[in-house]
């Protein structure tokens, strides 16, 4: 870091900044996560260097032995941690990944039938502005009104009528488990290929929190940043006999050369994973959402599908009387960062929204318990509450800001310095 304080002191500044964002606040986005020295150590690395375009033994350039090591690593990693035929660990990221598998098995207009976006979906699974809807046919499903749970009937039903050749299953905002069983017996019905999209929550299936899609999909994609603790990047899991599909898709039809350094710190963070004490972690990222849901439902905000299985829970503001947009701008002004987020059948545009999205891996990576969940909450709907703009408002998210400190100083993310 000195080298860069001296030659780009701007840079310099910016991340020193961010680590002081990351070590004042309290961190709640579902999707993000604190990853190991050791995996940062990884991305600094000269690994970052090397073009690797191939895969390991069939490269397109020389010189590549020691970046071969790693992605083997990684992939034997990859394949011994979820139990998967074949591991792809070169996708740059979850977007990326997803590409891949509409790649490996769809044509231009074909029918993917994937999760809505307003009730969960990701961008990748049919928006309008993304690849998977300018250039695929998509159909979305999403969940019942009663219970904001799949509606599994429903899937089945628009599987039968449109016979998508591709059913995606995961999302971004969904708090619950996925029935995998349930979404391969709709697959093998209309012969349609079952990709899991378990970009959020591969990490509590790593630390063997919650069940695993792998034994049910086609394909499995990934992100390896989120839950999962890993540097920012993608990974693809499969069976033997869409290996080559997979592999082709990433490389040469969606990307050139891996980023070496990424791959080395995935492997690092697949170790990581594969330890006890990530597993210990996991089931304390599922009680931490827990528990928070809880406390939160107590401070007037409603958990959709009434509570959380995972790592992230959706509430409704709406009998808060704020917006999940002016929610997200008090907590900000608090040193709360959480996200606005749509809720199921949301009366509200995606900018404004009706919900927030909080998440606990975050917060339980530094050591946080559920007791700390309880304080957080109550810090939240104090938050929520203020009005900024007024005197009595702004002293309160003054004083929610100095709670904040006061929390996260006995819980650092990295050491000083
Ligand atoms: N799939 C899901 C379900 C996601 O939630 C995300 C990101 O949030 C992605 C894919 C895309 O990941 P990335 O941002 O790495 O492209």
């Amino acid at each position: 870091f000195e080298v860069l304080a001296r030659e780009d002191p701007e840079i310099a500044d910016v991340v020193i900044g961010e680590l002081h964002r990351l070590r004042s606040g309290l961190q709640l986005i579902a999707s993000e996560n604190l990853t190991s020295p050791a995996v940062l150590a990884a991305l600094g690395s000269t690994l970052s260097n090397k073009y690797a375009e191939g895969y390991p033994g069939h490269r397109y350039y020389g010189g590549c032995e020691q970046v071969d090591v790693a992605e083997e690593l990684a992939v034997a990693r990859a394949r011994a941690l979820f139990g998967a035929e074949h591991a792809n660990v070169q996708p740059h990221s979850g977007a990326s990944a997803n590409l891949a598998a509409y790649a490996a098995f769809c044509q231009p207009n074909d029918v993917v039938l994937a999760m809505d976006l307003k009730q969960g979906g990701h961008l990748t699974h049919g928006s309008k502005v993304n690849f998977s809807g300018k250039w695929f046919a998509p159909v979305s499903y999403g969940v019942r009104e009663d219970t904001e749970l799949i509606d599994y009937d429903h899937l089945r039903d628009l599987a039968l009528h449109h016979q998508p050749r591709m059913i995606i299953a995961g999302a971004t905002a969904y708090p619950r488990l996925i029935d995998f069983a349930a979404f391969r017996e709709i697959a093998d019905e209309v012969g349609a290929v079952l990709v899991v999209d378990a970009a959020h929550f591969i990490g509590l299936v790593a630390g063997k929190a919650i069940p695993s899609p792998v034994p049910y999909a086609d394909v499995v994609t990934l992100t390896t940043h989120k839950v999962l603790r890993g540097p920012r990047g993608g990974m693809i899991l499969c069976r033997e006999e869409h290996a080559k599909a997979i592999d082709k898709a990433v490389f040469p039809f969606s990307q050139g050369g891996p980023l070496m350094h990424a791959v080395a710190a995935k492997a690092v963070a697949l170790k990581e994973a594969a330890s006890t004490e990530f597993q210990t972690y996991a089931a304390r990222v599922v009680a931490n959402a827990g528990a928070l849901a809880t406390g939160l439902e107590a401070e007037g905000m409603r958990p959709v599908s009434g509570g959380t299985d995972t790592h992230l829970a959706l509430l409704d503001l709406r009998g808060a009387g704020v917006t999940g947009a002016e929610a997200e701008r008090r907590c900000d002004l608090a040193r709360i960062t959480l996200n606005k987020n749509a809720i199921p059948f949301d009366p509200q545009p995606p900018m404004t929204a009706s919900g927030i999205r909080i998440g606990s891996p975050c917060v339980t990576t530094v050591g946080m318990t559920e007791a700390d969940m309880g304080e957080i909450a109550k810090l939240i709907g104090r938050a929520v509450r203020a009005e900024p703009g007024t005197g009595a408002g702004d002293a309160e998210l003054a004083e929610v800001a100095d709670a904040v400190g006061r929390l996260v100083a006995a819980h650092q993310a990295y050491p000083e310095g």
